[in-house]
């Protein structure tokens, strides 16, 4: 339920906020509280059709709820309402945000990185994207077919040619179709995928790495929702090469507001190169007159930015440091843990398959029938009947051949079947998992 108490805290620090502002006569904006609070009661009727995305039974897409400390400072922050494109517009918010952007690069062992926060990890890719294409000019970007589909619909928007590739049967990259591609002479940049959003299947970067030996290419990692789990000290060994990788890439996308405790409108960009800053090169009639510091619009391609998300993260890193061995760490671990348990409970199952071992917190497993043909329908029927008993979960699509092989004896009659699929991301999933089974079990046997 939610914990209104929350409420004292942000009042307090309001009251920090406003001992700020001590040079100017006194001026206190003024409002209709009685209407304002009419329309607020109906917002908050509205917004009860919705998922519970902060319960435990909340096991479907890759939701998360912010922490209480990111929330009540975003909020905090409004009463300011900073914008991070200049420091006109949000001086310490701006200087939060270039301390967050420090301590993001540092878990990938940078330093002297330049990078900012962004709207999201769209906006966050199209930006390496648009790098990567300046600097190798006229030369394709290849990824995994299992890449987010906005790298196809941003190197569209870029006028650039971008060419899916093939998955192993773990849904990593495969990096011999990868050396296919790098054979042909016309390949600037290799998108890899730390980190799949629909399998959590982490592309093999070292093996991608060793390709620079024989040809030029850049490397952007997507990290978006994978990219804390470098942290985590329950990720497999050949996992964790992967991440130990991540310092040799050019740029890479990290989503604070996937994994990383965050409020939606937080995304990152960083350039392990600062001196892709002189692309960004621009002229602004209106801003940085200011200082001749760095205002981090200079550097963006996003104009106005929420400076609260900066505010956010700046806090959350304050309480719960993204570091190894840390509380936030071990949140990540129980995720973990509660994925594997699932998988493992579900490859016991009758009713169900799960489709791959987790290589993070995604597990997708089919329902099962005779053919593929049913176990779509069988699983579109348990992703409602589930949610009628308060288990929310995901569904996703998956080619027919990408899975034959972890379902024997099923009859292939389709070219995609739909599997369920839960992100099990937040800490309290492993406490709840057993249950979660239980539920889609009985759910299971309702079906019939
Ligand atoms: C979510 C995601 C994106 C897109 O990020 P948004 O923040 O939703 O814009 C890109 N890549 C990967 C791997 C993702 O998981």
């Amino acid at each position: 339920m939610i914990n209104k108490n929350e409420l004292n805290l942000l009042r307090d620090a309001l009251e920090t906020l406003e001992q700020g502002d001590t040079e100017l006569p006194a001026f206190t904006p003024q409002h209709d509280a009685r209407r304002l609070g009419e329309v607020i009661v109906k917002v908050a009727e509205r917004m009860q059709d919705n998922y519970p995305y902060y319960h435990p039974q909340y096991a479907g897409q890759m939701l998360k709820p912010p922490h209480p400390v990111a929330r009540i400072a975003y909020a905090l922050s409004l009463w300011v309402n900073p914008n991070n494109h200049a420091l006109d517009g949000g001086r310490a918010s701006s200087a939060m945000e270039k301390e967050c952007v420090v301590e993001l690069g540092s878990m990938f062992g940078w330093q002297g990185h330049l990078g900012h926060l962004t709207s999201g990890g769209t906006m966050a890719n199209l930006e390496a994207l648009w790098v990567a294409s300046r600097l190798h000019p006229d030369e394709r970007v290849i990824g995994s077919e299992q890449a987010h589909y906005t790298h196809s619909r941003i190197s569209d928007v870029l006028g650039i040619t971008y060419t899916p590739i093939g998955v192993t049967r773990d849904g990593r990259m495969d990096v011999a179709l990868v050396e296919n591609e790098l054979k042909k002479g016309d390949v600037g940049t290799v998108v890899v995928t730390m980190g799949n959003t629909g399998l959590g299947a982490v592309d093999p970067l070292a093996d991608i790495l060793a390709l620079r030996e024989s040809y030029d290419f850049r490397i952007h990692a997507d990290a978006a929702y994978g990219g804390y789990f470098g942290l985590s000290s329950e990720i497999a060994d050949d996992t964790a090469a992967s991440y130990a990788c991540l310092t040799e890439v050019d740029s890479i996308v990290i989503d604070p507001h996937k994994h990383g405790l965050q409020p939606y409108g937080c995304g990152c960009i960083l350039f392990r190169d600062p001196a892709v800053g002189t692309i960004y090169m621009h002229e602004s009639p209106y801003t940085y007159f200011s200082s001749a510091e760095l205002h981090l619009g200079e550097i963006s391609l996003e104009c106005s930015r929420a400076g609260a998300s900066a505010v956010a993260l700046w806090a959350t890193h304050q309480l719960i440091p993204p570091v190894r061995g840390g509380e936030f760490a071990a949140g990540l671990d129980a995720g973990l843990r509660a994925a594997r348990g699932f998988h493992t409970r579900l490859l016991a199952s009758r009713h169900f398959q799960p489709i791959f071992a987790p290589e993070l917190d995604i597990v997708v497993y089919a329902a099962l029938a005779a053919d593929s043909q049913t176990c779509s329908e069988r699983a579109a029927s348990l992703f409602d009947i589930a949610a009628k008993k308060g288990l929310h979960l995901a569904l996703i699509q998956l080619p027919a051949d990408l899975i034959a092989d972890a379902l024997p004896g099923i009859e292939v009659n389709t070219d995609v079947v739909t599997c369920l699929r839960s992100v099990l991301m937040k800490p309290e999933h492993e406490e709840w998992m057993p249950r979660l089974v239980e539920i889609l079990e009985t759910c299971a046997e309702e079906l019939g």
